[in-house]
């Protein structure tokens, strides 16, 4: 499955374990303060939207979720 992603992640539920960072490592980042995940980019390329999905595969806390981005709407004015 392909397509832009809108990507979210839950603080509360990160345990740190990092899959997320070693997976997609442009979406994801880890807080150097405590560990837990970061996102770098809400909104990534659709290039990695392969990753994102694998990623929320394997994070051990349900921490990451993924939505299909919308499609803007193109203005019918020139
Ligand atoms: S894989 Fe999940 S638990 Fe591990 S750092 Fe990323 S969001 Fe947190």
């Amino acid at each position: 499955m392909s397509g832009a992603v809108r990507v979210r992640v839950d603080r509360e539920r990160c345990c740190g374990a990092g899959n997320c960072v070693v997976t997609a490592p442009e979406v994801f980042d880890q807080d150097d303060a405590d560990g837990l995940v970061l996102l770098r980019r809400a909104e990534p390329p659709a290039d990695a939207a392969d990753r994102v999905r694998l990623a929320v595969e394997l994070c051990p806390a349900g921490a990451i979720t993924v939505a299909p981005r919308p499609v803007p709407e193109r203005s019918s004015t020139p």
